[in-house]
């Protein structure tokens, strides 16, 4: 089967799914393709993994319940300028298509999911992950990096009987943050009981984690390996090869345009930019994309593409986290932390896709 679109977004997330919607404002009609029927707020699905029922299934909403334009279910295998071919044979041709098909954690399903394509698969897969964790008496979090120590964090304080032990290669956990942030999360992680292992590069062997460095052996009930994100690319390479880094992100210009082509953009974690992989860069990216599309289209000039500062916000347990922001550095303002402690951010990122949570 042939298709024909003016303007096709591959991927669904934060960035493509905010894109779809801004256009919509401005009455320019769209199709958008992703692999599986729901949007998921990323932010609330390690909560889900450690206290199900805390947000239960509210971080996530079929497309077909709240999209503005057109949906069509199915993986991208193969782009070419202005085709582009799915798993079950369709071919969609184009006038210019977004990319916003983001990036996945090829070992940590619960995280970002590899297997769950529709709303109650993911919701079950949740369940399920939640449920065996409240029978674990031990769990070993790998990678100690903004997700990792959330995770870690949340497991602690929900169940106080488990022992979770938190490890990552470098010597600090979120080795990307300033010495602040990491100082704070760290001890506010010890006060909830977690054992954090530094310096520490575990790789499983049959059923062990086993320590590359010192041998020492970790047999956890349960290990989350929350390293080794990957860029969803793979469609690019049969025919644009040439537009992806070694990585496997798409390069770009500051108008977000696929370096070599004029009929491609690309936006979010698969896009080759400065700025952190974050849902909070996303977003505004695909805001900005959207508003330059609409310029193009009246004749406007458009505006390059400045990175957002780097920041983040860690939640540590329910109660507490740490947030590393320009000019105040690392910070447990009250407030703040509870902002998103409360729901995670799900009412936010909701109403920001004209969703009524
Ligand atoms: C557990 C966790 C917690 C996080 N917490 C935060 C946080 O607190 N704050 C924050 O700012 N960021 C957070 N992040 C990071 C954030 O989730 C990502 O930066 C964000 O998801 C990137 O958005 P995106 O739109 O670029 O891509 P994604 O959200 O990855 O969306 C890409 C979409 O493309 C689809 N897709 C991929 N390949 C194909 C294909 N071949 N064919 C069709 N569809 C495809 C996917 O199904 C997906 O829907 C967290 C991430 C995780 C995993």
């Amino acid at each position: 089967m042939n298709t024909t679109t003016h303007t096709l977004i591959i991927g669904g997330g934060f960035a493509g799914a905010t894109l779809a919607q801004e256009l919509a404002k401005s009455n320019i009609s769209t199709t958008l393709i992703d692999r599986k029927d729901y949007f998921e707020v990323t932010m609330a699905t390690l909560r889900n993994v450690a206290d199900f029922s805390k947000v239960k299934d509210t971080p996530r909403i079929r497309y077909a319940d709240f999209l503005s334009g057109e949906f069509i279910q199915g993986s991208l295998v193969e782009l070419t300028e202005n085709s582009a071919l799915l798993d079950n044979g369709e071919r969609l041709t184009f006038q210019q298509a977004i990319i916003a098909t983001g990036s996945s954690y090829p070992s940590f399903s619960v995280a970002k999911s590899n297997h769950a394509f529709t709303l109650n698969e993911r919701n079950e897969e949740l369940k399920d992950a939640s449920l065996a964790l409240a029978k674990a008496k031990s769990v070993l979090v790998i990678g100690a990096g903004a997700v990792g120590v959330e995770l870690a964090g949340d497991i602690a304080y929900s169940h106080p009987n488990i022992k979770v032990t938190l490890a990552d290669s470098s010597s600090t956990v979120l080795s990307s943050y300033s010495e602040n942030t990491q100082r704070k999360a760290t001890k506010q992680l010890q006060a909830l009981g977690v054992n954090i292992q530094t310096n520490r590069y575990y790789q499983q062997q049959d059923k062990v984690y086993i320590d590359k460095h010192t041998g020492d052996q970790l047999n956890a009930d349960i290990t989350y390996v929350a390293v080794g994100v990957k860029a969803n690319s793979d469609f690019m390479k049969p025919q644009l090869s040439q537009c992806i880094t070694e990585q496997g992100f798409i390069k770009v210009d500051a108008d977000f345009q696929v370096t070599g082509t004029t009929s491609l953009w690309a936006v979010g974690d698969v896009a080759d930019l400065q700025d952190l992989k974050l849902a909070a860069a996303a977003i505004p990216q695909g805001k900005e994309l959207a508003a330059n599309l609409i310029a193009k289209q009246q004749g406007k000039k458009t505006k390059a593409h400045k990175p957002m500062p780097e920041m983040g916000l860690i939640p540590i347990g329910q109660k507490k986290g740490v947030a590393q922001i320009p000019i105040f550095g690392a910070v447990t303002w009250k407030p703040l932390i509870n902002f998103k402690n409360k729901d995670l951010l799900i009412g936010y990122v909701f109403k920001g896709l004209g969703i009524k949570h």
